[in-house]
C-alpha cells in the first residue's frame, strides 16, 4: 500500500512551513495554535494566499481546490504552531455550515470576509447546564416583529472576546420535544445586550469565555437553515469539528522537540513509547484522511476525534517523561500537561463519542439503565 500524498502537495507543504516559521519566530508557546493562537494579521496573510475557504466552490468565492491541499497546508501550519485561531472555526465549520444550510444572501454576506481572513467567529453552543446534552439548552429566542430576541447564557465559548460573530444555538420552540425546538442564528457580537466575560484556564490563558445575552435583538434574516431544525444541522457541523487534522497535531511541535532532546537519553522504555507514538500518529493521520476524502462512514468522526485526542494526551505524557523533573517547572511541557485534559473534553467528550460509536455507528444496544 502506498500512503504518500500526490507530488504536487510537497511544494505546498514547503510553502506552509516557510509561512509558519516566519509567523512563529517570536512566539513562546506554539501548542494549541488552532485554539489559542489568535492573530488577525496572520489570518489576513493566509486570506491573501487564498488558504481560507480553499476547497469551497468557486461560485461561492472559494478556491475550488482539492481537499488534500487543504489537509497538507493546515497539518503543516498547525503542527508548526502558526497562529490560525482567529479564522479557524470559520474555515473549519462555519463556512461549510453556511454552504450547506445557509441561503444565497447569507453566503454573500458572510463568506467573503471569512475567505479574506478578516472576520473572527465563535461557537455559542455549550451552556452551564448543557454541554454533552445539547438538547437541554435553555438560551431562548422569541420572535418579535422582524427580529428574534435572545436571552440566556453560553459558556466555554472559545474566542468570544475577539469574535465579530457568534454562531449561536437557541431554543425557539419551548413546547417541542427538547431536541426538536432548537434553531441556529448568526449573532453580531457588537449587538447591545451581549456581555463577554473571559475565563482564565489552568494555564493562565483566557481564550474561552462566558457569554451573557440579555434581550439581544437578532434580525430574522440571520436564522440559518430550518426553524427548529438545529439538531440535524449541528450533528453535521460536529462532523467538521471532530474529524480534522487539528485534533492530531495540537502538540506535534512539542513532541518533535522532545524527541530531539531525548535522543541521548532514550532508554528502552522511552524508545518503545516513541515507536508507539510514531505508529499512533500515522493511524490518526489515516483516519483524518478518510474524513478528508469523504471515505468515512457517517459518525466516524467520533472515532477519529477519540483516537487523535487521546493520542495528543499520550504525547503530552511522553514529553513530560522526557523532560523529567524539569516538567515540574513552568514551561512548554508543563503547560501542555495542564492543558491536555481539555483535548478529550472540547468538541464532545470521549465518553459521549464512545456512546455515539457504540450506538450509532456499530448499532449496539443501549445499556438498560440508559434507556
Ligand atoms: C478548551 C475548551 C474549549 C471549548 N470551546 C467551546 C466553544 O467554543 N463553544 C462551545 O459551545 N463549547 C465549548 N467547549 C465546551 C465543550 O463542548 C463541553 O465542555 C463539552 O461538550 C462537555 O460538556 P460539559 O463541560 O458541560 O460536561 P458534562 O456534559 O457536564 O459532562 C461531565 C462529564 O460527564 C460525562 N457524561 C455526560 N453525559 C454522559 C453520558 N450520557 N454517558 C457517559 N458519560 C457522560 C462526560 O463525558 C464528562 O466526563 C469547550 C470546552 C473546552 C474544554
Amino acid at each position: 500500500m502506498e500512503f504518500e500524498l500526490p507530488p504536487g502537495t510537497t511544494a505546498l507543504v514547503e510553502q506552509a512551513q516557510r509561512v509558519a516559521r516566519r509567523a512563529t519566530e517570536q512566539l513562546d508557546v506554539t501548542e494549541d495554535a488552532w485554539l489559542i493562537g489568535t492573530s488577525r494579521a496572520f489570518s489576513e496573510e493566509l486570506g491573501g494566499l487564498g488558504w481560507w475557504g480553499l476547497t469551497w466552490p468557486t461560485e461561492a468565492g472559494g478556491g475550488g481546490r482539492h481537499p488534500l491541499e487543504r489537509f497538507v497546508i493546515f497539518e503543516t501550519l498547525i503542527a508548526e504552531g502558526a497562529p490560525v485561531a482567529s479564522s479557524w472555526f470559520a474555515d473549519r465549520q462555519i463556512g461549510p455550515t453556511l454552504l450547506q444550510y445557509g441561503n444565497d444572501e447569507q453566503r454573500r454576506r458572510w463568506l467573503p470576509d471569512i475567505i479574506a481572513g478578516t472576520s473572527a467567529w465563535c461557537i455559542g453552543m455549550s451552556e452551564p447546564d448543557a454541554g454533552s446534552d445539547v438538547a437541554s439548552l435553555r438560551t431562548k429566542a422569541v420572535r418579535d416583529g422582524e427580529d428574534w430576541v435572545v436571552d440566556g447564557q453560553k459558556v466555554w465559548t472559545s474566542g468570544a472576546a475577539e469574535a465579530d460573530w457568534c454562531y449561536l444555538i437557541a431554543r425557539t420552540d419551548p413546547d417541542a420535544p427538547p431536541h426538536a425546538g432548537l434553531s441556529e442564528f448568526v449573532v453580531d457580537m457588537s449587538t447591545p445586550g451581549i456581555e463577554v466575560r473571559p475565563i482564565v484556564d489552568n494555564t493562565g490563558n483566557a481564550h474561552f469565555c462566558e457569554v451573557h445575552l440579555d434581550g439581544v435583538r437578532v434580525p430574522a434574516a440571520n436564522l440559518v437553515g430550518a426553524l427548529n431544525g438545529s439538531f440535524t444541522q449541528v450533528m453535521r457541523q460536529m462532523e467538521h469539528e471532530r474529524g480534522g487534522i487539528d485534533r492530531l497535531v495540537s502538540n506535534r511541535r512539542l513532541y518533535l522537540d522532545a524527541l530531539e532532546s531525548a535522543a541521548p537519553i532514550l532508554d528502552r522504555r522511552l524508545r518503545d513509547e516513541a515507536a508507539a507514538l510514531e505508529s499512533g500518529y500515522r493511524i490518526g493521520r489515516l483516519m483524518v484522511l478518510r474524513e478528508v476524502l469523504q471515505q468515512a462512514p457517517r459518525g466516524f468522526s467520533a472515532a477519529t476525534k477519540t483516537w487523535c485526542t487521546e493520542f495528543e494526551q499520550r504525547v503530552a505524557a511522553f514529553c513530560a517523561r522526557v523532560a523529567g523533573p524539569e516538567a515540574l517547572r513552568w514551561n512548554r511541557v508543563s503547560r501542555n500537561i495542564c492543558y491536555a485534559p481539555a483535548y478529550t473534553i472540547m468538541g464532545g467528550t470521549t465518553e459521549i463519542l464512545r456512546n455515539i460509536l457504540a450506538e450509532r455507528v456499530l448499532g449496539l444496544p443501549r445499556e438498560p439503565s440508559m434507556r
